[in-house]
């Protein structure tokens, strides 16, 4: 005889008593029961993943951080110090499992405030390359020019899940390099800005992507569409280190420095200052007297600057990190079997030009662009095995023609 009424085997409850029984194949259960087990069941893969992160993510001391992007990276100690911590503490906050503490440990996004060309995306990347997570590189002028804040924001989150070859986890604890944070700075604290569609509208668009929440992602990018499928993407674990020359913020820096020397005396105050590199004095209030609002400073609380690349450093660059760019272009005869010589003075040559134009080591690059070009245009096809290169040589291929695209960039 069957029971009556019907039960459910979880817990008991007659079917009157529940909104929905379901049948299996020689139990029920109640929609209560059903609901109660997918929260554990919520809850066990939450604690499987971060075991999976764990082990996937073999956290390095910061130490170990600063090692390796001293591989890719020159100069640029503090930065890549105050980085390591910072990047060595966001991965600690994902992998603490302890969840009921009080402690709650904030996210440490970064903002680097550095000339251009002095290694800020570079630093980006080698972490992400370090980390063995997506990195997505956005413009924050691009966020500007489309006006539509709400949406533009959010193709932030696009191309981080393409990055993530549209794995929803491995994008959730990716990394996103925002570039030229400064150009959407408030227009009214910065007069230099003249066209401002909404700086501070992407401001505040930005904010909550920066502290962690769930957005719904046009997976293709574009605009919302009703009909477009979207993907949840929550930012809480997503590291953002944001990246801005701050054209003129040196001399805000300046004017705070000389306004707290008042009441001292004034020589005393510029005592010890390093004049050639004002930067490193920078303090978050800058940052607001320059055009920032004040939330979006507090989302991204590790602030650090880039020195600028002297003579030394750049002259390091040529030639001495992993993927230098001398031995890019070796590399690159090397595939057909031609040895590159050049000489020491020719790269110094190179490095005094680069200073010339103030690119930092983008102009490195487009300097050696131009003295290679004839050469790999022409010697895979000949019979030349050896190229050698000296400052006539360099001079001869860096003409008018370079010096004046240099001149219009820089
Ligand atoms: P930024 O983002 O500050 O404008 P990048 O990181 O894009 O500058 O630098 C441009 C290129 O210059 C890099 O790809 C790299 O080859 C070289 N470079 C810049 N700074 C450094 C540095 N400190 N160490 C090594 N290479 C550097």
């Amino acid at each position: 005889m069957a029971k009556d009424p019907l039960e459910c085997s979880f817990c008991g409850r007659k079917k009157p008593e529940t909104n929905l029984l379901i049948a299996g194949i020689d139990a029920h259960i109640c929609d209560r029961c059903i609901e109660q087990a997918n929260g554990i069941v919520a809850e066990e893969s939450k604690a499987t993943s971060r075991e999976d992160l764990s082990e996937e993510l073999t956290l390095k001391k910061p130490l170990e951080i600063k090692d390796f992007l001293d591989q890719f990276v020159i100069g640029q100690d503090r930065t890549k110090k105050v980085l390591s911590v910072a990047v060595y503490n966001h991965y600690k906050r994902l992998l603490q499992t302890n969840t009921n503490d009080d402690v709650e440990i904030q996210k440490s996004n970064i903002i680097m405030v550095g000339q251009t060309g002095t290694g800020k995306t570079l630093i980006a990347k080698t972490i992400a390359k370090m980390l063995n997570v997506p990195l997505a590189i956005v413009d924050a002028t691009v966020l500007t020019e489309a006006g539509y804040v709400g949406e533009d924001v959010e193709s932030i989150l696009t191309r981080l899940l393409q990055a993530a070859d549209y794995d929803l986890e491995k994008a959730q604890r990716g990394i996103v390099f925002i570039d030229e944070i400064d150009k959407i700075a408030r227009k009214s604290d910065n007069p230099s800005i003249t066209r401002d569609v909404s700086g501070e509208g992407v401001q505040q668009g930005l904010l909550k992507l920066l502290e962690g929440t769930t957005v719904n992602v046009p997976p293709k990018g574009g605009r919302k569409h009703p009909d477009q499928k979207f993907i949840e993407v929550n930012t809480e674990n997503i590291l953002f280190i944001a990246g801005g020359a701050f054209d003129g913020i040196e001399k805000k820096i300046s004017n705070r420095l000389n306004m707290q020397a008042v009441g001292y005396s004034a020589s005393k105050a510029d005592e010890g200052l390093d004049q050639e590199n004002i930067l490193q004095y920078i303090i978050p209030k800058d940052l607001k007297d320059f055009g920032l609002i004040p939330e979006i400073i507090g989302r991204l609380p590790v602030l650090t600057h880039m020195n600028p690349l002297d003579k030394k450093t750049l002259r390091a660059i040529l030639t001495q990190p992993k993927n230098a760019i001398m031995k890019q272009y070796e590399k690159l005869f090397e595939m057909d079997e031609i040895a590159l010589e050049i000489t020491d003075e020719a790269l110094d040559y190179l490095v005094d030009k680069a200073l010339e134009y103030k690119l930092g080591a983008r102009g490195l690059r487009s300097l050696c662009e131009s003295v290679f070009t004839d050469a790999m245009f022409q010697m895979p096809s000949g019979e030349e095995k050896t190229l050698k290169v000296d400052v006539a040589y360099a001079k001869s291929k860096i003409n008018l023609d370079t010096e004046k695209k240099l001149k219009a960039v820089s």
